[in-house]
Protein backbone atom coordinates (compact mmCIF):
# COMPACT_ATOMS: atom_id res chain seq x y z
CA UNK A 1 0.00 0.00 0.00
CA UNK A 2 1.35 3.14 -0.79
CA UNK A 3 -0.55 6.75 -0.07
CA UNK A 4 0.37 10.38 -1.71
CA UNK A 5 -0.38 12.84 0.65
CA UNK A 6 -0.88 16.50 -0.11
CA UNK A 7 -1.45 19.09 2.83
CA UNK A 8 -2.83 22.49 2.22
CA UNK A 9 -1.52 25.92 3.21
CA UNK A 10 -3.92 25.79 6.42
CA UNK A 11 -2.27 22.21 7.50
CA UNK A 12 1.32 24.28 7.37
CA UNK A 13 0.48 27.58 8.32
CA UNK A 14 2.47 27.43 11.68
CA UNK A 15 5.28 25.11 13.53
CA UNK A 16 1.58 23.75 15.04
CA UNK A 17 0.02 22.86 12.26
CA UNK A 18 3.35 21.25 11.07
CA UNK A 19 3.32 19.37 13.77
CA UNK A 20 -0.29 18.15 13.12
CA UNK A 21 0.84 17.30 9.53
CA UNK A 22 4.19 15.67 10.41
CA UNK A 23 2.32 13.10 13.00
CA UNK A 24 -0.27 12.20 10.52
CA UNK A 25 2.29 11.07 8.27
CA UNK A 26 4.22 9.04 11.15
CA UNK A 27 0.98 7.42 11.95
CA UNK A 28 0.73 5.68 8.65
CA UNK A 29 4.20 4.12 7.12
CA UNK A 30 2.56 3.73 3.81
CA UNK A 31 2.10 7.37 3.78
CA UNK A 32 5.04 8.12 1.52
CA UNK A 33 4.78 10.85 -0.73
CA UNK A 34 4.18 14.43 0.80
CA UNK A 35 3.23 17.57 -1.18
CA UNK A 36 3.36 20.43 0.32
CA UNK A 37 1.47 23.67 0.09
CA UNK A 38 2.70 27.31 1.54
CA UNK A 39 1.71 28.56 4.38
CA UNK A 40 -1.71 29.42 4.20
CA UNK A 41 -3.58 32.00 6.85
CA UNK A 42 -2.90 31.18 10.66
CA UNK A 43 -6.33 33.70 11.28
CA UNK A 44 -8.58 34.94 9.42
CA UNK A 45 -7.18 38.32 9.00
CA UNK A 46 -3.96 36.49 8.16
CA UNK A 47 -2.67 36.85 4.41
CA UNK A 48 -1.10 34.02 2.59
CA UNK A 49 2.66 34.02 1.88
CA UNK A 50 1.38 32.92 -1.68
CA UNK A 51 0.28 36.45 -1.59
CA UNK A 52 2.71 38.07 0.18
CA UNK A 53 5.13 36.36 -2.91
CA UNK A 54 3.02 37.79 -5.49
CA UNK A 55 3.25 41.04 -3.86
CA UNK A 56 6.84 40.82 -4.05
CA UNK A 57 6.73 40.51 -7.50
CA UNK A 58 4.58 43.19 -8.36
CA UNK A 59 6.89 45.33 -5.97
CA UNK A 60 9.78 44.14 -7.97
CA UNK A 61 8.09 44.74 -11.35
CA UNK A 62 6.93 48.64 -10.28
CA UNK A 63 10.99 49.36 -9.73
CA UNK A 64 10.25 49.21 -5.72
CA UNK A 65 12.50 47.50 -2.77
CA UNK A 66 10.66 44.53 -1.82
CA UNK A 67 13.01 44.24 1.33
CA UNK A 68 9.84 44.83 3.35
CA UNK A 69 7.66 42.03 2.16
CA UNK A 70 10.57 39.38 2.26
CA UNK A 71 11.74 39.49 5.91
CA UNK A 72 8.04 39.43 6.56
CA UNK A 73 7.73 35.75 3.88
CA UNK A 74 11.46 35.14 5.94
CA UNK A 75 9.72 35.60 9.35
CA UNK A 76 7.36 32.94 8.50
CA UNK A 77 9.68 30.38 8.01
CA UNK A 78 11.90 31.38 10.56
CA UNK A 79 8.57 30.84 13.12
CA UNK A 80 7.89 27.73 11.68
CA UNK A 81 11.89 26.31 11.84
CA UNK A 82 11.97 27.85 15.28
CA UNK A 83 8.86 26.20 16.49
CA UNK A 84 10.05 22.68 15.39
CA UNK A 85 13.37 23.13 17.29
CA UNK A 86 15.41 22.60 14.27
CA UNK A 87 18.34 24.00 12.99
CA UNK A 88 18.42 24.43 9.44
CA UNK A 89 19.56 28.16 7.61
CA UNK A 90 17.37 30.00 5.03
CA UNK A 91 20.29 32.21 4.01
CA UNK A 92 21.07 30.62 0.81
CA UNK A 93 17.81 30.29 -0.35
CA UNK A 94 16.86 33.62 0.43
CA UNK A 95 19.98 34.55 -1.58
CA UNK A 96 19.11 32.95 -4.16
CA UNK A 97 15.51 34.26 -4.37
CA UNK A 98 17.46 37.93 -3.96
CA UNK A 99 19.18 37.13 -7.02
CA UNK A 100 16.78 35.88 -9.24
CA UNK A 101 14.50 39.08 -8.07
CA UNK A 102 17.29 41.12 -9.11
CA UNK A 103 18.11 39.50 -12.23
CA UNK A 104 15.24 37.69 -13.90
CA UNK A 105 12.01 38.00 -12.10
CA UNK A 106 8.79 36.26 -13.09
CA UNK A 107 5.92 36.26 -11.52
CA UNK A 108 5.22 31.98 -11.77
CA UNK A 109 9.13 31.65 -9.88
CA UNK A 110 8.48 34.35 -7.12
CA UNK A 111 4.85 32.83 -6.18
CA UNK A 112 6.08 29.10 -6.23
CA UNK A 113 8.66 29.50 -3.89
CA UNK A 114 6.30 29.24 -0.77
CA UNK A 115 6.01 25.62 -1.61
CA UNK A 116 9.42 25.36 -2.45
CA UNK A 117 10.52 26.43 1.08
CA UNK A 118 7.80 24.76 2.83
CA UNK A 119 9.37 21.56 0.80
CA UNK A 120 12.86 22.51 1.68
CA UNK A 121 11.83 22.47 5.20
CA UNK A 122 9.34 20.08 5.63
CA UNK A 123 12.25 17.26 3.94
CA UNK A 124 14.79 18.32 6.25
CA UNK A 125 12.41 17.68 9.29
CA UNK A 126 11.04 14.41 7.71
CA UNK A 127 14.08 13.41 6.84
CA UNK A 128 12.68 12.89 3.59
CA UNK A 129 14.73 13.31 -0.01
CA UNK A 130 13.41 16.60 -1.21
CA UNK A 131 12.51 15.85 -5.41
CA UNK A 132 11.56 19.61 -7.16
CA UNK A 133 8.91 19.89 -9.68
CA UNK A 134 11.02 22.01 -11.86
CA UNK A 135 12.79 18.76 -12.53
CA UNK A 136 10.06 16.40 -12.98
CA UNK A 137 6.54 18.46 -13.80
CA UNK A 138 6.57 19.46 -17.22
CA UNK A 139 4.70 21.94 -19.32
CA UNK A 140 4.05 22.35 -23.14
CA UNK A 141 4.09 25.41 -24.87
CA UNK A 142 0.02 26.11 -24.55
CA UNK A 143 1.27 25.91 -20.94
CA UNK A 144 -0.78 22.75 -20.19
CA UNK A 145 0.69 20.08 -18.29
CA UNK A 146 2.60 17.78 -20.46
CA UNK A 147 1.21 14.82 -19.19
CA UNK A 148 3.72 12.11 -21.20
CA UNK A 149 7.02 13.88 -20.21
CA UNK A 150 6.17 14.25 -16.77
CA UNK A 151 4.64 10.61 -15.92
CA UNK A 152 7.77 9.45 -17.85
CA UNK A 153 10.36 11.52 -15.78
CA UNK A 154 8.01 11.60 -12.73
CA UNK A 155 8.01 7.92 -12.21
CA UNK A 156 10.96 7.27 -12.82
CA UNK A 157 12.28 9.33 -10.41
CA UNK A 158 10.15 8.18 -7.24
CA UNK A 159 11.18 4.57 -8.65
CA UNK A 160 14.72 5.71 -7.33
CA UNK A 161 13.48 6.70 -3.94
CA UNK A 162 10.53 5.34 -0.96
CA UNK A 163 10.10 8.37 0.34
CA UNK A 164 9.93 12.26 -0.95
CA UNK A 165 8.85 15.72 -0.55
CA UNK A 166 7.24 17.38 -3.98
CA UNK A 167 6.56 20.60 -3.37
CA UNK A 168 3.14 21.69 -4.91
CA UNK A 169 1.90 24.04 -7.42
CA UNK A 170 4.73 24.31 -9.89
CA UNK A 171 7.13 22.95 -12.41
CA UNK A 172 8.98 23.45 -15.80
CA UNK A 173 7.39 25.73 -18.27
CA UNK A 174 8.70 25.25 -22.14
CA UNK A 175 11.40 28.39 -21.66
CA UNK A 176 12.93 26.49 -19.02
CA UNK A 177 11.37 28.54 -16.69
CA UNK A 178 9.42 27.89 -13.36
CA UNK A 179 5.76 28.23 -14.40
CA UNK A 180 3.04 27.76 -11.79
CA UNK A 181 -0.66 26.33 -11.84
CA UNK A 182 -3.49 28.26 -11.11
CA UNK A 183 -4.11 29.47 -7.57
CA UNK A 184 -4.56 26.53 -5.83
CA UNK A 185 -2.82 23.85 -7.88
CA UNK A 186 -0.91 22.19 -5.57
CA UNK A 187 -3.91 19.63 -5.25
CA UNK A 188 -3.23 19.14 -9.07
CA UNK A 189 0.69 18.38 -7.90
CA UNK A 190 -0.63 15.92 -5.41
CA UNK A 191 -2.70 13.76 -7.84
CA UNK A 192 0.09 14.20 -10.77
CA UNK A 193 2.24 12.59 -8.05
CA UNK A 194 -0.04 10.13 -7.29
CA UNK A 195 -0.79 9.06 -10.90
CA UNK A 196 3.11 8.49 -11.33
CA UNK A 197 3.47 6.66 -8.19
CA UNK A 198 0.84 4.51 -8.93
CA UNK A 199 -0.04 5.27 -5.63
CA UNK A 200 -2.93 3.35 -3.88
CA UNK A 201 -4.52 6.22 -2.56
CA UNK A 202 -4.21 10.13 -3.13
CA UNK A 203 -5.05 12.06 0.40
CA UNK A 204 -5.83 15.48 0.49
CA UNK A 205 -5.15 17.11 3.86
CA UNK A 206 -7.70 20.12 4.14
CA UNK A 207 -9.80 22.17 6.94
CA UNK A 208 -12.57 20.68 6.26
CA UNK A 209 -13.64 17.27 7.17
CA UNK A 210 -14.14 16.82 3.25
CA UNK A 211 -17.12 17.29 0.84
CA UNK A 212 -20.72 19.18 2.42
CA UNK A 213 -23.76 18.70 1.02
CA UNK A 214 -23.88 22.25 0.85
CA UNK A 215 -22.29 25.36 1.55
CA UNK A 216 -22.03 25.63 5.10
CA UNK A 217 -22.28 29.44 4.65
CA UNK A 218 -25.69 29.39 3.49
CA UNK A 219 -26.35 25.65 5.82
CA UNK A 220 -25.21 25.88 9.83
CA UNK A 221 -23.13 22.83 9.79
CA UNK A 222 -24.43 20.58 6.68
CA UNK A 223 -23.14 16.91 6.84
CA UNK A 224 -20.26 15.89 4.62
CA UNK A 225 -20.70 13.63 2.12
CA UNK A 226 -19.12 9.96 2.34
CA UNK A 227 -18.66 8.97 -0.80
CA UNK A 228 -18.62 10.78 -4.42
CA UNK A 229 -18.12 10.05 -7.75
CA UNK A 230 -15.80 11.79 -10.06
CA UNK A 231 -18.72 12.76 -12.00
CA UNK A 232 -21.24 14.31 -8.87
CA UNK A 233 -18.22 15.84 -8.10
CA UNK A 234 -17.57 17.72 -11.43
CA UNK A 235 -21.01 18.78 -11.61
CA UNK A 236 -21.00 20.42 -8.52
CA UNK A 237 -17.72 22.06 -8.22
CA UNK A 238 -18.52 23.28 -11.69
CA UNK A 239 -21.46 25.21 -9.95
CA UNK A 240 -19.07 26.16 -7.35
CA UNK A 241 -18.36 24.34 -4.81
CA UNK A 242 -14.72 24.57 -3.63
CA UNK A 243 -12.06 22.53 -1.78
CA UNK A 244 -9.98 20.45 -4.63
CA UNK A 245 -8.90 22.04 -7.77
CA UNK A 246 -11.34 20.70 -10.19
CA UNK A 247 -8.56 19.92 -12.74
CA UNK A 248 -7.12 17.88 -9.46
CA UNK A 249 -9.27 15.03 -10.49
CA UNK A 250 -7.74 13.95 -14.14
CA UNK A 251 -4.29 12.66 -13.28
CA UNK A 252 -5.78 10.01 -10.51
CA UNK A 253 -9.18 9.31 -12.26
CA UNK A 254 -7.73 7.65 -15.39
CA UNK A 255 -5.90 5.23 -13.29
CA UNK A 256 -8.65 4.71 -10.44
CA UNK A 257 -6.87 5.89 -7.62
CA UNK A 258 -9.65 7.11 -4.88
CA UNK A 259 -9.06 10.82 -3.88
CA UNK A 260 -9.57 11.07 0.25
CA UNK A 261 -10.32 14.88 1.59
CA UNK A 262 -9.20 14.48 5.36
CA UNK A 263 -9.23 16.83 7.91
CA UNK A 264 -5.93 18.02 9.67
CA UNK A 265 -7.33 19.36 12.82
CA UNK A 266 -9.62 16.13 12.58
CA UNK A 267 -7.63 13.20 11.56
CA UNK A 268 -9.79 10.62 12.86
CA UNK A 269 -13.11 11.93 10.53
CA UNK A 270 -13.02 9.85 7.63
CA UNK A 271 -13.10 12.53 5.44
CA UNK A 272 -14.91 12.28 1.42
CA UNK A 273 -14.25 9.66 -0.88
CA UNK A 274 -13.97 10.52 -4.56
CA UNK A 275 -14.16 7.69 -6.77
CA UNK A 276 -14.81 6.52 -10.80
CA UNK A 277 -17.61 4.30 -9.29
CA UNK A 278 -19.29 2.83 -6.33
CA UNK A 279 -21.87 0.65 -4.74
CA UNK A 280 -22.36 2.58 -1.85
CA UNK A 281 -25.78 3.85 -1.58
CA UNK A 282 -25.77 7.49 -1.23
CA UNK A 283 -26.72 8.43 2.54
CA UNK A 284 -29.46 10.55 1.25
CA UNK A 285 -31.23 10.53 -2.03
CA UNK A 286 -28.93 13.72 -3.01
CA UNK A 287 -25.43 13.73 -2.95
CA UNK A 288 -24.94 17.37 -2.73
CA UNK A 289 -26.04 21.23 -3.85
CA UNK A 290 -24.41 23.78 -5.04
CA UNK A 291 -25.10 27.10 -6.98
CA UNK A 292 -23.94 30.56 -8.35
CA UNK A 293 -25.59 33.88 -8.76
CA UNK A 294 -25.30 35.96 -11.53
CA UNK A 295 -26.66 33.85 -14.41
CA UNK A 296 -28.93 35.64 -17.68
CA UNK A 297 -31.40 33.65 -19.57
CA UNK A 298 -32.37 34.50 -22.97
CA UNK A 299 -35.38 33.33 -24.44
CA UNK A 300 -35.91 32.81 -28.21
CA UNK A 301 -39.60 31.98 -29.52
CA UNK A 302 -40.06 31.29 -33.07
CA UNK A 303 -43.43 29.40 -33.89
CA UNK A 304 -42.55 25.67 -35.74
CA UNK A 305 -39.05 25.72 -34.38
CA UNK A 306 -39.67 22.58 -33.82
CA UNK A 307 -39.36 21.40 -37.15
CA UNK A 308 -37.07 23.80 -38.23
CA UNK A 309 -33.88 22.11 -39.34
CA UNK A 310 -30.77 23.88 -37.93
CA UNK A 311 -32.51 26.64 -36.11
CA UNK A 312 -30.33 25.63 -32.80
CA UNK A 313 -27.59 25.89 -34.71
CA UNK A 314 -27.91 28.97 -35.83
CA UNK A 315 -28.81 30.42 -32.69
CA UNK A 316 -25.38 29.38 -30.76
CA UNK A 317 -23.64 30.58 -33.93
CA UNK A 318 -24.59 33.88 -32.40
CA UNK A 319 -23.62 33.33 -29.39
CA UNK A 320 -20.38 31.89 -30.30
CA UNK A 321 -19.50 34.85 -33.29
CA UNK A 322 -19.51 36.94 -29.79
CA UNK A 323 -17.18 34.50 -28.31
CA UNK A 324 -19.54 33.93 -25.11
CA UNK A 325 -20.08 30.01 -24.33
CA UNK A 326 -23.27 29.07 -22.81
CA UNK A 327 -24.28 27.03 -19.52
CA UNK A 328 -27.33 25.44 -20.48
CA UNK A 329 -30.17 25.54 -23.00
CA UNK A 330 -33.55 24.21 -21.81
CA UNK A 331 -36.03 24.21 -24.44
CA UNK A 332 -39.63 24.22 -24.72
CA UNK A 333 -41.81 23.60 -28.62
CA UNK A 334 -41.57 26.55 -30.19
CA UNK A 335 -39.07 28.62 -27.56
CA UNK A 336 -35.33 27.78 -27.01
CA UNK A 337 -33.59 29.20 -23.68
CA UNK A 338 -29.95 30.03 -23.86
CA UNK A 339 -28.57 30.61 -20.51
CA UNK A 340 -25.08 32.99 -20.23
CA UNK A 341 -23.03 34.37 -17.26
CA UNK A 342 -24.62 37.97 -16.98
CA UNK A 343 -20.75 39.20 -16.48
CA UNK A 344 -19.94 37.83 -20.17
CA UNK A 345 -22.65 38.83 -21.70
CA UNK A 346 -23.84 42.31 -20.69
CA UNK A 347 -21.79 44.36 -22.78
CA UNK A 348 -22.41 42.14 -26.01
CA UNK A 349 -26.57 41.47 -25.32
CA UNK A 350 -27.14 44.46 -28.28
CA UNK A 351 -24.97 42.75 -30.42
CA UNK A 352 -26.31 38.89 -29.91
CA UNK A 353 -29.68 40.17 -30.17
CA UNK A 354 -29.18 41.31 -33.29
CA UNK A 355 -26.75 38.23 -34.61
CA UNK A 356 -29.59 35.85 -33.77
CA UNK A 357 -31.81 38.21 -35.78
CA UNK A 358 -29.74 38.09 -38.66
CA UNK A 359 -29.20 34.45 -38.08
CA UNK A 360 -32.05 32.72 -36.93
CA UNK A 361 -35.13 35.25 -37.81
CA UNK A 362 -37.15 34.79 -34.49
CA UNK A 363 -40.50 35.74 -33.83
CA UNK A 364 -39.17 37.15 -30.80
CA UNK A 365 -36.16 37.61 -28.28
CA UNK A 366 -37.08 38.28 -24.41
CA UNK A 367 -33.90 38.68 -22.09
CA UNK A 368 -34.20 38.00 -18.37
CA UNK A 369 -31.41 38.77 -15.59
CA UNK A 370 -30.78 38.10 -12.33
CA UNK A 371 -31.16 34.72 -12.36
CA UNK A 372 -29.31 31.91 -10.13
CA UNK A 373 -28.66 28.47 -10.70
CA UNK A 374 -28.78 25.48 -8.62
CA UNK A 375 -27.76 21.93 -9.04
CA UNK A 376 -29.18 19.50 -7.24
CA UNK A 377 -26.78 16.61 -7.97
CA UNK A 378 -26.77 12.98 -6.94
CA UNK A 379 -25.96 9.61 -8.58
CA UNK A 380 -29.36 8.19 -6.17
CA UNK A 381 -31.70 10.31 -7.79
CA UNK A 382 -32.13 7.65 -10.87
CA UNK A 383 -33.59 5.34 -9.04
CA UNK A 384 -35.68 7.05 -6.19
CA UNK A 385 -38.94 8.02 -7.45
CA UNK A 386 -40.61 11.63 -6.99
CA UNK A 387 -37.31 13.27 -6.48
CA UNK A 388 -38.17 16.32 -8.55
CA UNK A 389 -41.33 16.32 -7.00
CA UNK A 390 -40.24 16.50 -3.59
CA UNK A 391 -37.46 19.58 -4.88
CA UNK A 392 -40.27 21.28 -6.49
CA UNK A 393 -43.09 20.68 -3.76
CA UNK A 394 -40.14 22.22 -0.87
CA UNK A 395 -39.55 24.97 -3.13
CA UNK A 396 -43.07 25.85 -3.48
CA UNK A 397 -43.62 25.70 0.17
CA UNK A 398 -40.54 28.35 0.92
CA UNK A 399 -42.62 30.47 -1.95
CA UNK A 400 -39.60 30.71 -4.16
CA UNK A 401 -40.89 31.31 -7.42
CA UNK A 402 -38.97 28.58 -10.15
CA UNK A 403 -37.87 30.41 -12.89
CA UNK A 404 -36.00 27.49 -15.07
CA UNK A 405 -35.32 23.53 -15.18
CA UNK A 406 -33.21 21.75 -16.91
CA UNK A 407 -32.37 17.94 -16.23
CA UNK A 408 -29.42 16.50 -17.55
CA UNK A 409 -30.17 13.38 -19.39
CA UNK A 410 -27.56 11.66 -17.18
CA UNK A 411 -29.83 11.77 -14.51
CA UNK A 412 -27.27 12.90 -12.15
CA UNK A 413 -28.25 16.11 -11.32
CA UNK A 414 -31.22 18.56 -11.68
CA UNK A 415 -30.57 22.23 -12.99
CA UNK A 416 -32.96 24.62 -11.30
CA UNK A 417 -32.80 28.86 -11.97
CA UNK A 418 -34.64 31.04 -8.98
CA UNK A 419 -34.08 34.87 -8.91
CA UNK A 420 -30.50 35.60 -7.22
CA UNK A 421 -32.88 36.76 -4.38
CA UNK A 422 -34.29 33.83 -3.63
CA UNK A 423 -30.42 31.59 -4.17
CA UNK A 424 -30.10 31.28 0.09
CA UNK A 425 -33.91 30.41 0.69
CA UNK A 426 -33.81 27.25 -1.73
CA UNK A 427 -30.75 26.06 -1.30
CA UNK A 428 -32.11 25.73 2.69
CA UNK A 429 -35.45 24.34 1.16
CA UNK A 430 -33.68 21.77 -0.62
CA UNK A 431 -31.61 20.46 1.84
CA UNK A 432 -33.77 20.13 4.84
CA UNK A 433 -36.25 18.14 2.07
CA UNK A 434 -33.44 15.82 1.89
CA UNK A 435 -31.00 16.02 4.85
CA UNK A 436 -33.32 16.75 7.58
CA UNK A 437 -35.55 14.19 7.02
CA UNK A 438 -32.55 12.11 6.58
CA UNK A 439 -34.12 10.78 3.31
N1 LIG B 1 -0.03 28.28 -2.63
C1 LIG B 1 -0.81 28.28 -3.85
C2 LIG B 1 -2.03 29.16 -3.66
O1 LIG B 1 -2.20 29.79 -2.65
C3 LIG B 1 -1.15 26.92 -4.33
C4 LIG B 1 -1.87 26.05 -3.35
O2 LIG B 1 -1.93 26.35 -2.15
O3 LIG B 1 -2.41 25.02 -3.77
O4 LIG B 1 -2.81 29.27 -4.56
Amino acid sequence: MRKVVKFGGSSLADAGQFKKSVDIIRADASRVYVIPSAPGKRFPADTKVTDLLIRTYETVAAGNDPGELLSRIRGRYEDIIEGLGMNYSLDEDFEEIERVLREDPTLDYTASRGEYLNGKILAEYLGFPFVDPFETIFFNEEGQLNSYKTEKVLSLRLSGTDHAVIPGFYGQGKDGKVKTFSRGGSDITGSIVAGAAKADVYENWTDVSGFLVADPRIIRDPVAIHTITYRELRELSYMGASVLHEEAIFPVRSKGIPINIRNTNKPDDEGTWIVESTARKPKYTITGIAGKKGFCAVLISKSMMNSEIGFGRKVLEAFEENRISFEHMPSGIDTMTIVVHESEFVDKEQRVVSAIHRLSQPDSIEIESGLALIAVVGRGMRSVQGTAARIFSALAHARVNVRMIDQGSSELNIIIGVANEDFETAIRAVYAIFVDTQL
